[in-house]
């Protein structure tokens, strides 16, 4: 089948990678002169708000998804006037896009979420500081990724200084969760409804950015933790009827989870499933569209992914450590890009303290500007 991803990207890439060993043909609509996926999937380029050259890129595919998470509702609305179908659903895309109307769903649908407010004046702001405590976050509502249109507030100057930098678009101040661990969960639901769950998984940011995930989590309770944010994604996958790969991040806190974030795709904390999986999660997207049987998650072993951000590692390095994986994005290296990540797969737990993990970290940049 030829399926039509838009956004070529490095999760592009590696839905197209996933989608050649299946005998599909990989199809990427990207604006950019030179995107990640050029060399393993058929490039359509053009604009992700133009709707006459995406429909036109739509009516040469058999399958449609995307990868990029910021295309208008607006734009999906007429391709699929058309006629045409995007997996996963365009009206879960259209949460995820919008904080606030995200949170909204979660709730609705019994998913803790940090308590927060819609922000539309300094007013608001503090009065959002007066019912949700001195330590908040604001964030753009839309258009906001690794740590991008955000900023942390823990008292009066930084309040004036967070709405001079984000002020004048839609925002949401959210409680700071002074939280033990973050942690998400990736599944995947086939179009007859099946679902796969891969295990916990445990992140590191630094800077906002993904720096590092473990699985399984090693967090107190992390059965239980698991148990309860399958439901979850089972309860958000079943309203929205969605088909492919899904991602929500979560706070561990003392009193549970508290869902931060929704992807509405593969996602950065699932890398790892590559080499660490018996299906990858761009493998089970794949399949789920392509309406396969879906694929085992069984994780036989503790797996532990790094983004190198900004720069390249040297590769013999890396791949000079036993267990070691090395994913080029062919990505020009820029502050605060992800280019690549490296893996660990290994029978006992990783920890970020003792090698081998800490000689990866060591050798995967880090460089955000
Ligand atoms: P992504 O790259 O995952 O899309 P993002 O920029 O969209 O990230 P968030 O996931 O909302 O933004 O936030 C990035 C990180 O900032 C979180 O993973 C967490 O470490 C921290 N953070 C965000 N909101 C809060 C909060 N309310 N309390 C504490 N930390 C927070
Ligand atoms: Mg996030």
């Amino acid at each position: 089948m030829r399926i039509g991803i838009v956004g070529g990207g490095q999760l592009g890439r590696m839905l197209a990678l996933a989608a050649h060993s299946l005998g599909h043909e990989p199809h990427a609509y990207d604006p950019g002169p030179d995107p990640s996926a050029r060399d393993v999937a058929r490039l359509h380029r053009g604009s992700f708000d133009d709707p006459r050259a995406l429909a036109t890129f739509a009516d040469g595919v058999d399958i449609l998804t995307y990868e990029f998470e910021n295309i208008p509702a607006r734009v999906l609305e007429e391709i699929a006037e058309r006629g045409r179908a995007f997996d996963p659903s365009p009206r879960f895309l259209a949460l995820s896009q919008d904080r606030l109307l995200e949170k909204q769903a979660l709730s609705d649908l019994g998913i803790p979420v940090a308590p927060h407010r819609a922000v539309d004046s300094l007013a608001d702001l503090r009065r959002a500081r007066d019912e949700l405590g001195e330590r908040l976050v604001l964030k753009t509502r839309r258009l906001g990724y690794d740590g991008r249109g955000q900023r942390r507030i823990a008292d009066e100057s930084e309040i004036r200084e967070a709405w001079r930098i984000l002020g004048g678009v839609p925002l949401i101040a959210e409680a700071w969760i002074p939280f033990l661990a973050e942690v998400s969960l990736v599944a995947t639901r086939g179009r007859d409804g099946t679902m796969v769950f891969y295990p916990l998984t445990e992140n590191r940011h630094e800077h906002g950015i993904l720096r590092l995930s473990r699985a399984p989590a090693d967090v107190p309770g992390a059965a239980a933790l698991a148990a309860t944010a399958e439901d979850y994604l089972r309860r958000l996958a079943e309203h929205y009827a969605y088909v492919g790969t899904l991602t929500v991040e979560f706070f561990v806190t003392e009193r549970g989870l508290l869902a931060n974030e929704t992807a509405p795709r593969v996602h950065n904390s699932g890398h790892w499933t590559i080499d660490g999986a018996a299906t990858s999660q761009f493998a089970n997207h794949i399949r789920a569209l392509a309406g396969h049987p879906l694929g085992s998650t069984r994780t036989p072993e503790a797996v532990a992914m790094v983004n190198c951000v900004g720069a390249l590692p040297d590769p013999n390095a890396v791949l000079a450590l036993p267990g070691a994986q090395f994913h080029d994005y062919r990505k020009a290296p820029r502050p605060g890009r992800k280019v690549a990540h490296t893996t660990l797969v290994g029978p006992t737990p990783f920890t970020p303290e003792r090698p081998p993990l800490e000689t990866l970290l060591a050798l995967s940049p880090f460089i955000v500007g």
